[in-house]
């Protein structure tokens, strides 16, 4: 659990500008949702938080402290990927265990672990299991029990639900918001899908073309939306 200050971030490629100075602070243990279009560079402010992409200008701090130049494994962050990102030919266990084995830590470790993130995903008969073997929604659940493993300050999620069906992604919707208040860790969410946003969000940054159009409650963009993009985004009759 950690705060989380994003400080007037961009990032260009070459000449092109593609995040114009964003801005967000985010106590410790809130469920922020970044939505907007696609395009708007959701993903890329993700990646420059985790370090995966370097950052242009500005700053990015965790519990105060400016991590820019470190890289990814030194952040306390883990990223939550769509599950088809997981190993098919490891085990769930394996696929939960790999980061930490990579990072050397000895095996008993790495179990006990991996058996506390199972349970708390409801996982432990299916740690033997291999991907193909699960049902989408304990796919997900597993690219979770990768992330939770590791014991993150900050969970970062991009757009995590968005090869599942409806009805899945609904009730994973609620496993999340289930698995943040357990856990009561920072989270930051991204998506394109406004319902999503509202539903799990306790505040919602809305991206346009890589600037900050608002930020606040579901409830804040609802009644008093900033502007047109945003009352249309969210869909509010204003
Ligand atoms: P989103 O996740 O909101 O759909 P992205 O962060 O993926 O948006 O992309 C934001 C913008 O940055 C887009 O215009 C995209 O084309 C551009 N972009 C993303 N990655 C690169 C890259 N590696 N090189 C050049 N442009 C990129
Ligand atoms: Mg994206």
């Amino acid at each position: 659990m950690a705060s989380m200050n994003i400080v007037n971030v961009g990032k260009a490629y070459g000449s092109l500008t593609v995040i114009h100075g964003v801005s967000v602070e985010i106590p410790d243990g809130e469920f922020v949702v970044l939505v907007g279009p696609s395009g708007c560079g959701k993903s890329t402010l993700l990646r420059m938080v985790a370090g995966l992409e370097p950052i242009t200008f500005g700053d990015i701090r965790i519990d105060g402290k400016v991590v820019n130049d470190l890289p990814p494994k030194d952040r306390d962050i883990a990223m939550v990927f769509q599950s088809y990102a997981l190993y098919p030919h490891k085990t769930v266990a394996e696929n939960m265990g790999f980061a930490l084995k990579m990072r050397g830590e000895n095996r008993s470790d790495i179990d006990v672990r991996v058996h506390k993130a199972a349970e708390i995903l409801d996982l432990t008969p299916y740690l033997a299991r291999y991907p193909r073997q699960l049902s989408g929604g304990q796919r997900q659940r597993v690219a979770m029990g990768r992330a939770i493993v590791r014991d993150p300050k900050v969970f970062l999620f991009d757009e995590p639900l968005s090869n599942l069906d409806a009805k899945l992604r609904v009730q994973m919707r609620a496993e999340i918001k289930e698995l943040q208040r357990r856990l009561a860790t920072t989270m930051i969410y991204v998506t394109h899908d406004q319902v999503e946003a509202m539903t799990m969000a306790d505040r919602i940054v809305v991206l346009r073309d890589g600037r900050v159009e608002q930020i606040g409650s579901p409830l804040t963009l609802y009644d008093k939306p900033a502007n047109t993009f945003v009352a249309s985004f969210i869909g509010s009759p204003s």
